[in-house]
């Protein structure tokens, strides 16, 4: 790094403060992860120079013969792990990928049912503050107010009712195993389409560690990311009928150029998923989670839905009198990254909320094993209960930096960024 260093000192010591955070604590935020050596080279690389509108063989710019090895391969990678007919890998974000496929299929005013925001789904599924919610007709489901699951029952009702056009299933806050066969009953039920976004799921699908939504859905959307453990970034899957329209719903008509070194480095992170050292990740990542989750129960806290199936655990921390606003800000000083979040029915407003999220994605990849998971949730839960006392919190963050010293990440560049 000495050229930014040099260039701009400014932007060095953010990076440098940067790599020291991610080094030194827990990073618990369960839609983060750590990305490769590999996947940081290929992306901080020369194709960040290239133009290349258009898609493989097909550009309007010259230069791409060797941009299309990297899409051309993104391209094969991701169709293989997830056993789609189609794929476009272009899309910049996980919205721009569902912005797509809904204007791929959608006219503004149309229909969509897809989970609500406070229950669990993500913005970009119909919320009326995203363009999602602005332009089509949308209505929302949740969960059941007894088991906390996915009220199926509801999905049906609505979708009989509403009549959508697209039924939307996927979620940002929603840890158990969501029942795609059951979306594509009442989509077909209704004629409705069924689009998945699986951004959260993605990593542990592609490690046999979660169902697949795509032998369901007729599209299926998704971040690199995340459990996927690639580059920030979105692609789409589809059916092979409703390739021509995906594609040109990327571009021209949402996006320009794509970013090719991304493209590369989601190639790259592909490659890796493919390994059996990534189904390892996969499974420790969900175990990681179930003990994280027995752990706290176990401190008296209570896991909304009584568990996992994934990497996400949703707290509910009214048994021990904390709101969501203050853990986060206590367990941040403790140097364990957490994000406030509503849990379903939160009486709390969403800047304050009931509750926290949890994800074991990017622990997992530090390596971090079961017994790791007992020492941070009591860790946890000792910041929780001693909220005002900086004394315990500060013994809380010394364990804590011991056991990140234990799973040193990104060693080989611990020079180059911290001088
Ligand atoms: N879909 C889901 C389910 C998500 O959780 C997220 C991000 O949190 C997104 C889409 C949006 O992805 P991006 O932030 O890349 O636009």
């Amino acid at each position: 790094l000495e050229h930014v260093k040099s260039v701009d000192p400014e932007i060095f010591k953010a990076l440098s403060l940067e790599f020291k955070r991610q080094t030194e604590h827990l990073e618990m935020i369960a839609s983060e992860n750590y990305t490769s050596y590999a996947v940081m080279e290929t992306q901080g690389s020369v194709l960040t120079n290239k133009y290349a509108e258009g898609l493989p063989h097909k550009r309007y710019y010259g230069g791409c013969e060797y941009v299309d090895i990297a899409e051309d391969l993104a391209i094969k990678r991701v169709k293989e792990i997830f056993n789609a007919e189609h794929a476009n890998v272009q899309p910049h974000s996980g919205s721009q990928a569902n912005q797509a496929v809904f204007f791929s299929q959608l006219k503004p005013g149309d229909t969509i049912l897809g989970m609500s925001l406070a229950h669990g789904g993500h913005l970009t599924h119909g919320a009326k503050v995203n363009l999602s919610g602005i332009v089509f007709n949308s209505v929302q489901y949740g969960v059941n107010p007894e088991t906390e699951l996915i009220d199926y029952d509801e999905v049906y009702r609505l979708a009989k009712e509403h009549k959508p056009k697209m039924i939307i299933a996927g979620a940002s806050a929603y840890s158990r195993v969501i029942h795609w066969d059951k979306f594509r009953e009442i989509a077909d039920e209704v004629g409705a389409l069924l689009m998945v976004d699986m951004a959260h799921y993605a990593g542990l699908i592609a490690g046999g560690a979660y169902p697949s939504p795509v032998p369901y859905a007729d599209f299926v959307t998704s971040t690199t990311h995340k459990t996927l453990r690639g580059p920030r970034g979105g692609f789409i899957l589809s059916k092979e009928q409703y390739a021509k329209d995906i594609d040109k719903w990327v571009f021209p008509r949402l996006q320009g150029g794509p970013l090719m070194h991304v493209i590369a480095a989601k190639a790259v992170a592909f490659k890796e998923a493919m390994s059996p050292q990534f189904r390892q990740y996969a499974i420790q990542t969900v175990k990681n989670a179930q003990v994280l989750a027995e752990e706290l129960k176990a401190e008296g806290l209570r896991i909304v839905s009584g568990g996992t199936d994934s990497h996400i655990v949703l707290v509910d921390l009214r048994p021990l009198g904390v709101k969501g606003n203050q853990a986060e800000e206590a367990l941040g000083k403790a140097n364990i990254t957490v994000n406030k979040n509503a849990i379903p029915f939160d009486p709390e407003k969403p800047m304050v909320t009931s509750g926290i999220r949890l994800g074991t994605a990017a622990l997992t990849t530090r390596g971090m094993k079961e017994e790791d998971m007992r020492r941070i949730a009591k860790n946890i839960v000792k910041v929780l209960k001693n909220i005002d006392n900086e004394k315990v919190i500060q013994e809380v963050k010394e364990d804590v930096l011991s056991l990140c010293s234990s799973y040193p990440l990104y060693p080989e560049w611990t020079k180059d960024y911290l001088g």
